[in-house]
C-alpha cells in the first residue's frame, strides 16, 4: 500500500467509530437522496403540456400516453427504492450476512461463491414481484408488451442464472487473485475484473444473447446496401450484420455493434428494420459509428477502469479494519464478506462516480449525433430518434438532478436541440 493509503488507512481504522451507525447512515441518506429526485421527477411528470421544442412532433395524445408511462414507471421506481431500503435495513439490523455465512460454512470449499449465490437469489426472489410489475404489467398495459406471462417468466429465470453463474466466476476468480497476490492485490484484482469485463462484454453477443434472442443476418436489400455503404465510406471494419428477434417480446427498437477492433458485427432489432425507413435506420447506425470513430468506446473503458482502481483503493483502505467488522459481527472476516460490507461505506463515491459517468455518457452521445450531422444525415437522425423515443416510451422531460443521476443518455428535447446547433460544413 502507498504511504498515503496507509495513512488514511490508519485514520479510519480507528475503534472510535460506531460502523454500524455510520452504514445505517449511509444507507438512509442514500435513501433520502433517491426519494428527493423520484419526488422531483415525479412532479415534472405532472405537468400537461409537452415542452416546447416537442410540440411539432407529438400530439398531446401522443404526449399523454409517453407521460402516463413515465408517470407508472416513476411510482413503481419509489416503490422499488423504500423496498431495497427495507432489505438494506434489515440486513444491517438483523446481521444478515453473518447468518449467511454461517448457512453457507457447511459447504467450505465453495464457501464465498455460494454465499455470493445465496445473497444474489434472496435479493432477486424478493425484488421479482416489482419486476413483474414494471417489465411485464406495466409493459403490457402501455401497450410495449409482446410476451406471454410463461415466456417473461421464463426469460427473468434464465436472467437470473446467466447473472448467477457470471457473479460466481468472478467472486471465485477475484478470491483466488486476492488469495495469490498478497499485498499487491489492488492490482492484480484490478487486472483480473477488468479483463473479465472486457472478455464478457466481447462474448456477450454470441454466448448469452443467444440464449434471449434469435439472430441472422441481415437479407441483402437496400438497407444492406445502405449499411455497406456507410461502412465503407467511414472504413468501420463492418464484418456483418444481424437482425434480433426483439418483436418476440417487446416493440421496443435498438440497434448497437460490438466485436474485435478489427471485426465490427452490428445487431439490429427486427422492431427497427419493420418500421423505420432505410435512411432512418441508417442515421442511427451512422451514430454507432459516431462512437467508433470518436473512439468513445476506448475512453469509456479507461474511465470505468480509473473508476475499478479508485474503488479497489478505497477498498484497501478498510481490508485491515477489525472495528467495521466487528460491528457486523464477525470475527474472522472472509474477504467477500468484507466487500460486501465495504459496500455500505462507498455509497457516496458511488453516487459520485454515477453523475460522473452520466457527464461522459451524455457528452459523447451529443458527439457522436454531430458527427451525424457531419455525414448529412440530420433530417434522418432527427426522424429516427423521435421514432426510438415513441418506440422505447423515453421520457419527454426530466428534472435536472433526477436526469444528471439517472440518464446516461440526453432527453430527445435536449439532443434534437443540439443538433440543430451543431456548425454546418459549407457546401
Ligand atoms: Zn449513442
Amino acid at each position: 500500500m502507498s504511504p498515503s493509503l496507509s495513512i488514511l488507512a490508519s485514520w479510519v481504522n480507528s475503534p472510535g467509530l460506531n460502523w454500524r451507525q455510520v452504514t445505517l447512515s449511509l444507507t438512509t441518506a442514500k435513501f433520502i437522496f433517491m426519494s428527493y429526485m423520484n419526488i422531483r421527477q415525479l412532479s415534472v411528470l405532472l405537468r400537461d403540456k409537452p415542452p416546447k421544442s416537442l410540440e411539432a412532433a407529438f400530439t398531446q395524445d401522443a404526449y399523454d400516453k409517453s407521460r402516463e408511462y413515465s408517470l407508472d414507471k416513476i411510482k413503481c421506481s419509489i416503490a422499488i427504492n423504500i423496498w431495497l431500503y427495507c432489505e438494506n435495513l434489515v440486513y444491517i439490523k438483523f446481521n444478515v450476512y453473518l447468518q449467511l455465512w454461517r448457512a453457507s460454512v457447511y459447504a467450505s470449499s465453495v464457501l464465498p461463491v455460494l454465499l455470493a449465490a445465496i445473497e444474489l437469489l434472496t435479493h432477486n426472489l424478493m425484488i421479482l414481484p416489482f419486476m413483474y410489475y414494471r417489465d411485464f404489467y406495466l409493459e403490457e398495459k402501455h401497450g410495449f408488451n409482446n410476451s406471454t406471462f410463461s415466456q417473461w417468466l421464463k426469460n427473468k429465470l434464465k436472467g437470473y442464472s446467466v447473472q448467477l453463474v457470471l457473479r460466481s466466476l468472478l467472486v471465485a476468480g477475484t478470491l483466488k487473485v486476492v488469495e495469490l497476490a498478497g499485498d499487491l492485490f489492488i492490482w492484480y484484482t484490478w487486472l483480473f475484473i477488468s479483463m473479465f469485463i472486457v472478455v464478457v462484454g466481447t462474448l456477450y453477443p454470441y454466448l448469452i444473447m443467444p440464449l434471449f434472442y434469435k439472430s441472422k443476418p441481415l437479407s441483402p436489400g437496400k438497407l444492406k446496401d445502405s449499411i455497406d455503404r456507410l461502412a465503407h465510406k467511414n472504413k468501420f471494419p463492418l464484418t456483418n450484420v444481424n437482425v434480433i428477434d426483439g418483436s418476440k417480446t417487446s416493440s421496443h427498437s435498438n440497434a448497437f455493434f460490438t466485436g474485435f477492433p478489427w471485426s465490427k458485427h452490428i445487431f439490429l432489432y427486427d422492431t427497427m428494420v419493420d418500421k423505420f425507413e432505410v435512411e432512418e435506420t441508417t442515421a442511427v447506425l451512422a451514430h454507432e459509428i459516431g462512437h467508433w470513430k470518436l473512439n468513445h468506446v476506448l475512453i469509456s473503458t479507461v474511465f470505468e477502469q480509473c473508476q475499478l482502481l479508485l474503488i479497489l483503493s478505497a477498498f484497501s483502505l478498510f481490508y485491515n479494519n477489525p472495528y467495521l467488522y466487528s460491528s457486523f459481527g464477525f470475527d474472522y472476516t472472509p474477504v467477500y464478506v468484507k466487500f460486501l460490507i465495504f459496500c455500505y461505506i462507498l455509497t457516496p463515491m458511488n453516487c459520485a462516480l454515477q453523475f460522473m459517468s452520466n457527464v461522459l455518457s451524455r457528452k459523447h452521445e451529443y458527439e457522436a449525433d454531430a458527427y451525424v450531422v457531419s455525414l448529412d444525415y440530420e433530417e434522418h437522425l432527427v426522424a429516427a430518434l423521435i421514432k426510438l423515443d415513441k418506440d422505447n416510451g423515453g421520457a419527454l422531460d426530466s428534472h435536472w438532478l433526477y436526469s444528471a443521476y439517472h440518464r446516461s443518455h440526453p432527453l430527445l428535447n435536449e439532443r434534437l436541440q443540439a443538433i440543430r446547433q451543431v456548425p454546418r460544413k459549407k457546401k
